[in-house]
């Protein structure tokens, strides 16, 4: 239980629950990317297999350690990364797959990593199992909000909803995950992440190294350099989604970090200096926002050649 920080008041209900041996049979874990959303997964499915009597999760036996390696065989993840949307055949297979005793352990789990992917007919098909499912199934939903999930499966649900960390708590966390970095970086990247300390971790490694392509796309659009926009942006129309999407994500935090420069606060990359120091904060904005159209262009499943081409039009270097 101590894997997740903050969070007091959702951890004490959790573990007055597991003593009275109150563990409900499917839980709602909503909070964005970066929020512990699957350290409390981990934790919830080893309290649901944990052998030991007193304190559960006790993490030292078999089947905590198990869980907790994420090769326990009765904690089952239920997604197809390479899939847009949590596909429906696959919650029907799990479906099936339900009424199979667990191998080893007391519950059969099922964590579903992106239940707000789950279209109407996957809900629908996994609603089938939630409200009546036999008595060693467990289901763990993870969603960046509640409110995107059916409220039939809401109701069935006991929502656990995670909250973010004290800057107290997420700067003592951060220098003890990261003892090399400055404590400056950390609370710059802190004071980004919203409170979120996956985030701010992120932050920190994106910030350690940004892509050729980024330091490229920096370079061109801080010197109006159109020519080199259009050689940059042609190969990447070969990117897959997946490769791309990441990238212009690193474009979108050049320019604002470009912007908060301009706004006199403090900023770590060179890159985002010069574009700070070169262009106009309307054109840094404008470039922002066809940047997060881009990306959810690509989310929703439009070509990277396209995104790539519509890009040498949008992006406006005149300013
Ligand atoms: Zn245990």
């Amino acid at each position: 239980m101590e894997a997740l920080l903050g969070n007091e008041r959702l951890k004490a209900g959790l573990a007055a629950a597991f003593a009275a041996g109150r563990l409900s049979h499917c839980y709602l874990i909503a909070g964005p990317a970066g929020s512990g959303k699957h350290t409390l997964a981990r934790i919830l499915a080893a309290a649901m297999e944990c052998t030991e009597g007193e304190k559960r999760p006790c993490g030292r036996c078999l089947q905590c350690r198990k869980v907790l390696d994420g090769v326990h065989p009765d904690v089952i993840t239920v997604d197809d990364p390479a899939r847009k949307i949590v596909p429906v055949e696959l919650i029907r297979k799990y479906r099936a797959d339900v009424y199979i005793k667990p191998n080893e352990g007391l519950r059969k789990v099922y964590l579903i990593p992106r239940a707000m992917d789950m279209n109407a007919a996957a809900q629908t098909a996994l609603l089938k199992v939630i409200e009546e499912p036999p008595d060693y199934a467990a289901f763990l939903l993870l969603t960046d909000g509640a409110e995107r999930l059916l409220p039939t499966i809401r109701s069935r649900a006991v929502p656990l909803q995670l909250a973010p960390l004290t800057e107290a708590q997420g700067l003592e966390a951060l220098s003890r995950r990261c003892p090399q970095t400055p404590r400056e970086k950390l609370a710059e990247a802190w004071a980004r992440s919203e409170g979120w300390l996956g985030r701010a971790e992120t932050l920190l490694r994106e910030g350690e190294g940004l892509a050729p392509e980024t330091l490229g796309f920096a370079a061109c659009f801080a010197r109006r350099d159109k020519l080199g926009l259009t050689e940059l942006l042609t190969p990447l129309e070969r990117k897959k989604r997946e490769e791309l999407i990441p990238l212009l994500s690193q474009w979108v935090e050049v320019l604002s970090q470009a912007l908060a420069l301009r706004a006199g606060q403090p900023g770590r990359w060179e890159a985002a200096r010069s574009v700070g120091q070169n262009r106009t904060s309307a054109a840094c904005l404008q470039a922002l926002r066809q940047l997060r159209r881009s990306v959810e262009l690509l989310q929703g499943n439009v070509s990277p050649g396209a995104v790539c081409g519509a890009l040498q039009v949008w992006l406006d270097l005149r300013e």
